[in-house]
């Protein structure tokens, strides 16, 4: 049997039958790339958008959220790791996309975010939701690393009206061989969607190889490329996952960061976790 290409990140992963890509749920069953956690929801909740975060989309509102599990990403520093980086979850209950959307209606959401883990993973079902939502008025937000493919990253626009994307630091080798991302991938895709349209914000975990510089250099592609009025996220980080000796972000190199974007003129700059 040959070997599928799944295009949905920026992996390409190449894969035998049988076998799953690096994200552990996209697997080739008899030739046929399938998205394993299709219609199985791992987490369901109703949050303030803000909690996403997005302050400058539908302020206000409830966004129904859901994630499954896997991830692309490999970062020791996960706050969400017991989602992302599992491969077990629960075929009992099938959710379909109509269903998803019937339930956003009823706990009065205006919106459906793709979040917790990383949704490019799980974008098949997510843009089969974010169609039935659309029909009845509804928007769709990712919460995304930002290293979708760039066929994917052409396609959301059609079904997405927001995005958060993080950039968790301005270092290519740090994204390379900690993260297994790319940091060049990331900032194109932050872009690009920037260009086509959408709503972005962008999110930094303040992770304690973090440094003014690489916060400068952060700062400067937002201002630069994105423009003054991204709103930029700049949250504490606790221990977590395989990096549970690490220390808390000192409340310090947060205000420190606060300035730095403000020399940037970046307009909107939240301090989050705190
Ligand atoms: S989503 Fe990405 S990591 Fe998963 S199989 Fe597809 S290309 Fe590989």
């Amino acid at each position: 049997m040959k070997k599928i290409t799944c295009r949905l990140c920026s992996h390409y992963c190449q894969i035998n039958d049988g076998q799953t890509g690096i994200c552990g749920v996209n697997s080739n069953e008899n030739g046929t790339l399938t998205c394993k956690v299709y219609g199985y929801p791992t987490a369901l909740q109703v949050d303030p958008i803000e909690k996403k975060p997005l302050y400058h989309f539908l302020p206000h509102t409830n966004t129904l959220s859901l994630g499954t599990v896997g991830c692309n990403f490999k970062c020791p520093f996960c706050q969400n790791w017991q989602l992302s980086q599992t491969k077990k979850f629960d075929t009992t209950n099938y959710i379909s996309p109509e269903e998803i959307v019937k339930l956003a209606l009823h706990h009065k959401c205006e919106s459906i975010s793709y979040t917790y883990n990383e949704p490019t993973i799980f974008f098949p079902y997510a843009k089969d939701i974010a169609i039935e939502a659309k029909k009845v008025g509804l928007k769709n937000i990712m919460v995304s690393n930002g290293f979708m493919s760039s066929e994917l990253c052409n396609e959301i626009p059609t079904f997405i009206d927001a995005i958060n994307i993080d950039i968790k630091s301005y270092n290519e080798k740090h994204y390379k061989k900690t993260l297994k991302g790319s940091l060049h991938v990331v900032l194109e895709n932050a872009k690009t969607l920037k260009k086509k349209g959408l709503h972005v914000e962008i999110t930094t975990l303040y992770i304690p190889s973090l440094d003014n510089e690489q916060i400068n250099l952060i700062a400067t592609f937002i201002a630069e490329e994105l423009g003054i009025d991204t709103p930029w996220h700049i949250s504490s980080y606790h221990p977590d996952y395989k990096m549970m000796e690490s220390k808390k972000t000192p409340i310090e190199s947060l205000k420190t960061a606060y300035s730095i974007a403000k020399k940037h003129n970046i307009k909107n700059v939240y301090l989050g976790n705190i």
